[in-house]
């Protein structure tokens, strides 16, 4: 499968991104690692005019220490940050996420900012153009209908970021800069909840950096996935406790992570827990597994997790 034909870009800066996304009027993509981007343009899922590089733009690759936040550089690539060791003293919920992230290789290319907007999935949606004219098109390739639920006016594909869940539960906030402002977000406002359009993000604003509140952590994150060596999650559970407040999320079953805060002790409060998650999650067939299954795995995961977690916290 080969890409549609498109310029290429490659600023030294945010400023110089932002312009030319304004120069091929909205009709550019950002380009971190690629390792999602790439694929879905060979799928022929997007088929933008230009294609902006950010790698050439150095502040966006850094981990710094800031005194109350570490904050993360939208372009630090999963393998670097999973060995920061600010990262491994503060966030170990973050350290498992960045290790459970596909494979090696491809966290040696892939990068923190693209994973988090990285778009959602579905068994009916990331297939060849050829494939999906073939069943007709989806709502997210702007058809009538769901094909994972025929008839179905929602969007039901996942959100499979692993890093999503496990920057959740430590209450992280993002810094977008785009051609009118800079804003900074809870990284909850990052998602739309509907997954055919799953971010806010304004036309032309680029994720430059993630902050992290710096606060000592205990936590953990579990994954169900076809293969250990490589697979997206059909299912990923974070927990962190900060300062005696436990928060779990749960993400790849949905168009974003669901949330939720537990109290101490938390083991005591983990089906409370999932009985909460399992409220807001309507997973539906499109994926490998059954989602019966994936919905049964959420309240497994997160008894080991936490359990676990609280055992080494002893
Ligand atoms: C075989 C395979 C297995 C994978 N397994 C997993 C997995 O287990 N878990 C997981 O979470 N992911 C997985 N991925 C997805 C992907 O590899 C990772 O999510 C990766 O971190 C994406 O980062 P990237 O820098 O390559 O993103 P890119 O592909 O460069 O970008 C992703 C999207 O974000 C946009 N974008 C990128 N950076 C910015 C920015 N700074 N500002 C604004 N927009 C931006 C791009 O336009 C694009 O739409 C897998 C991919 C493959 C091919």
């Amino acid at each position: 499968m080969i890409a549609s034909k498109f310029a290429f870009r490659s600023p030294k800066d945010v400023e110089e991104a932002v312009r030319l996304y304004r120069e091929f009027q909205g009709e550019a993509v950002y380009l971190s690692g690629g390792t999602d981007l790439v694929p879905r343009m060979k799928l022929g899922l997007e088929k933008p005019k230009a294609v902006i590089d950010l790698k050439r733009i150095a502040s966006l690759t850094t981990v710094e220490d800031q005194g109350d936040w570490i904050r993360i550089g939208a372009l630090a690539r999963i393998f670097d940050i999973k060995q920061n060791n600010l990262v491994r003293q503060y966030f170990p919920a973050l350290e498992a996420s960045l290790e459970a992230t596909s494979c090696e290789s491809l966290q040696m290319r892939g990068t923190i900012g693209g994973n988090l907007l990285q778009n959602s999935r579905c068994l009916f949606y990331n297939q060849s153009e050829f494939w999906r004219r073939s069943k007709g098109f989806c709502l997210k390739m702007g058809g009538e209908s769901c094909n994972a639920v025929p008839g179905a006016k929602t969007c039901f594909a996942n959100y499979c970021s692993d890093n999503a869940p496990a920057l959740r539960t430590l209450s992280a906030e993002v810094e977008l800069s785009g051609p009118d402002e800079v804003r900074r977000l809870d990284l909850e406002e990052l998602y739309t909840n509907k997954a055919d359009k799953p971010f806010s993000l304004q036309p032309g604003e680029i994720l430059t950096a993630i902050f992290v509140p710096k606060k000592k952590s205990d936590g953990g994150y579990k994954k169900l996935r076809v293969r250990g060596a490589v697979d997206y999650p059909l299912l990923g559970v974070a927990f962190s406790s900060v300062e005696r407040t436990g928060k779990l999320a749960v993400g790849a079953i949905g168009p974003k992570p669901y949330v939720v805060e537990m109290k101490q002790p938390f083991q005591d409060t983990i089906g409370k827990a999932v009985k909460a998650v399992l409220k807001q999650v309507r997973p539906v067939g499109n994926t490998v597994v059954d989602p019966d299954y994936r919905k049964r795995m959420v309240s497994v995961l997160a008894a080991r997790l936490v359990n676990k977690v609280m055992e080494g916290a002893k």
